[in-house]
């Protein structure tokens, strides 16, 4: 491998490799390739423009009769950008975005050519559906499945090295409406929290006429960076996106030097491109750093409203692995790429914002900003502790099992970290009663008039809880870095939307009944912390106490996929995603479906290149020095001492052995797609092969080792 690595350097020293200062305006330069409502503002009629504004910042409905024109200035501002082509993209249920391209070009009728976008090709288009998964939803043959423009999320372009294409963020739906992506379920849960947090909204006194709430997102995007040479020789990277061998070097994140570390100048010419690139898309690029394991790092936006958020974060990830293939890396966006060091997620910072335009999860300096967050909170809180199980099918993959199902964080148990002082307060509306003293020695009662001044930053930092209120917002942790952010955050906002719904019930009803308002909250509130307060944890969620505690209180501990699959048919859950008019009782069985066969589909293709792997690469490499070995002690005969080659033979020749055999019962496994037995099958033959690489000459070796993966990628 070293022969390639050098190769790389050398090329890659050739390549120009530098950015160069940044010379344009950065005011100006962002999202320059987005047709946002400032370019709207000055390409449409002040008709058009009105009602498209309205559309977007209200949510309302599309006006159809503008269509034709915002389609035409559409076309002419992507012309100018030199693109060609259009493209519905939306977002299937293979985890990945799709694109299908189609020129603007149309017969003028005299023998050429006119470049036409109508505004029936902006609104809704018909790809060829037929091979998307549907989970049973449709047959092949009747696989009719339209896109329809979201207006709420910019068309931007995507300009390639090779060609520039007009690109339309779409939801995509079936012949009978069904949602068979992660879009439509997405929007149709921000309305059913808006919905609720705008009836609460009604009880604080905030006018709520036309307005709406919505989320805020602002996913932090942890990857790792490998040379591209190293990336190729890999079959399993390049396969399954993850090292199915490889032992550990002797250097790997053990003296934690990496983390905030001064960043290489490779790496920062691949983040410099990285923002200008995001930037110019107007996706709000804010933090770079080094993560902890080696070679692994973090990009971090300023937070979006949520379905921007999630779109830009799909962008994210497909810039990332252009830029980082055009300067002759690798970006690995996979959970856990790497055995024995830290994977990677997508640390989800969620917030509300309530229609008096205001984030209701900061807590405020008036008690009646106050009323709002806390009662925001018991909410959380409540919708947490009763849907813990369907926010673990929210980020369940084959790929995220190995973050959390394994022993690195966060852990399968979803629990809340409130902070000292939040968990004080929580404590102290349990109790109820009359006005206590706080940590900060203010008095406590929750009512509107007598809630505290809450400091700004009310907590400290729990970097192992799943579930962490980090200041203005939550913070679920265990996104993976792979996965579309969308089926967590719908999950998170329907079971929110629920807990508000069942607060304003009692509300209405207290209201009904003649009750005072601030009497009425406090026993909701309060009665909602003597249920719930289990779900709270404020120590290390890594402990090995931790998991015997969850299980005193009842938490779910659902370590595997499949496992957490089951619970999206508890009843409850079924429940709460109809009653909200999110998912229907058969997409949610499609959605099983999917998901079910997606993880099936990984543990089989893991398998059979692990076996392919050691079958045709490892063990022959290993056989190859079994035979030097053989021959040396041959050749040096009674010459020479060879008791210690003898026993490094012997240890060498049970390796091959138990590899082979090893081999065979994953084989076994793979022909009866028997998941759980691949799992383990896989895990026992890299056990064997592993001890072989400590063993095997490394000029032998025929994959590119841990060390030269993580620690050369300068
Ligand atoms: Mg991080």
């Amino acid at each position: 491998m070293s022969q390639a690595r050098e190769e790389v350097l050398q090329a890659c020293s050739e390549e120009s490799c530098c950015n160069g200062s940044f010379t344009e305006h950065l005011p100006d330069h962002f999202g320059e390739n987005v047709f946002s409502l400032k370019v709207m503002k000055e390409v449409l009629s002040p008709k058009a423009y009105v009602s498209i504004e309205k559309t977007i910042i209200e949510g309302g409905k599309l006006d159809a009769s503008i269509a034709d024109e915002v389609a035409e200035a559409m076309k002419k501002w992507a012309l100018s950008k030199g693109a060609t082509h259009y493209t519905h993209w939306f977002q299937p249920l293979t985890g990945v975005t799709a694109e299908k391209h189609d020129s603007f070009i149309d017969w003028d009728n005299k023998g050429g050519i006119v470049l036409n976008f109508t505004g029936k090709n902006l609104i809704q288009g018909e790809p060829d559906a037929s091979s998307f998964p549907s989970g049973g939803l449709r047959s092949t043959f009747e696989a009719r499945g339209y896109t329809g423009w979201d207006p709420s999320s910019p068309a931007f372009i995507k300009e390639g090295p090779e060609a520039t294409t007009l690109c339309i963020p779409t939801f995509y739906i079936g012949y009978h409406g069904e949602a068979l992506d992660k879009k439509t379920p997405l929007l149709r849960s921000m309305s059913a929290l808006s919905k609720q947090i705008c009836r609460l909204a009604n009880f604080f006194g905030i006018d709520t006429k036309g307005k709406r709430a919505y989320c805020t997102l602002g996913p932090e995007q942890e990857y790792f960076l490998i040379d591209k040479a190293h990336f190729q020789a890999r079959l399993d990277l390049v396969e399954t996106g993850r090292t199915l061998f490889g032992s550990k070097p002797a250097k790997h994140q053990q003296q934690e030097d990496h983390y905030f570390g001064a960043i290489k100048p490779r790496i920062m010419g691949f983040m410099e491109d990285l923002d200008r690139t995001l930037w110019g898309l107007g996706i709000p690029s804010k933090t770079r750093h080094n993560e902890v394991a080696p070679a692994q790092y973090e990009m971090a936006p300023i937070y979006e409203e949520l379905n921007m958020g999630v779109d830009h974060n799909m962008i994210v990830m497909e810039v990332m692995r252009q830029i980082a293939d055009k300067r002759g890396l690798a970006c690995l966006l996979h959970e856990k790429p790497f055995a024995g060091i830290n994977g990677s997620g997508k640390h989800n910072n969620w917030s509300v914002v309530g229609p008096d335009g205001k984030n209701w999860l900061y807590p405020g300096k008036t008690p009646h900003e106050n009323a709002k967050f806390l009662t925001l909170l018991c909410a959380i809180i409540k919708a947490v502790d009763s849907y813990a199980d369907l926010l673990r099918v929210g980020v369940a993959s084959a790929g995220n099992d190995h973050r959390l199902g394994a022993n690195e964080a966060p852990p399968a148990i979803v629990s809340i970290f409130l902070g000292d002082q939040l968990t004080d307060i929580i404590e102290q509306i349990e109790k109820g009663g009359g006005p206590k003293s706080s940590k900060e020695g203010g008095t406590i009662h929750v009512g509107v008039d007598s809630l505290p001044t809450l400091a700004k930053d009310t907590t400290d930092r729990n970097r192992t809880s799943p579930f962490a209120f980090t200041g203005a917002k939550f913070e679920f942790r265990a996104v993976g870095s792979g996965q579309n952010p969308s089926a967590a955050n719908m999950i998170l906002n329907t079971i929110v939307a629920e807990a508000v719904s069942d607060i304003c019930d009692q509300l209405e009803a207290d209201k009904k009944a003649g009750k005072d308002f601030n009497a009425s909250l406090q026993k909701i509130l309060q009665e909602i912390i003597k249920k719930h307060k289990r779900v709270i944890y404020n120590g290390d969620n890594y402990a090995p106490q931790w998991q015997i505690e969850a299980k005193k209180r009842g938490l779910p501990n659902l370590k595997t996929t499949p496992e957490a699959l089951e619970a999206i048919k508890a009843k409850k859950n079924i429940q709460v995603l109809v009653k909200h008019g999110v998912l229907s009782e058969v997409e949610i069985a499609s959605r099983f479906e999917i998901n079910a066969h997606a993880y099936t589909t990984v543990q089989v293709l893991e398998g059979d290149c692990a076996a392919t792997i050691a079958r045709t690469m490892l063990i022959p490499a290993s056989i190859e020095y079994q035979k030097q070995l053989a021959d040396t002690i041959k050749s040096v005969g009674s010459v020479g001492k060879t008791t210690g080659q003898k026993k490094l033979l012997k240890e060498v020749s049970a390796l091959i052995e138990l590899s082979l055999s090893n081999v065979d019962a994953l084989e076994a496994a793979l022909a009866k797609h028997d998941a759980a037995k691949i799992v383990s099958g896989m895990a026992k033959l890299r056990v064997s092969i592993d001890e072989l690489e400590g063993l095997v000459p490394a000029n032998l070796w025929p994959l590119p080792s841990y060390a030269e993966m993580l620690l050369m990628n300068t």
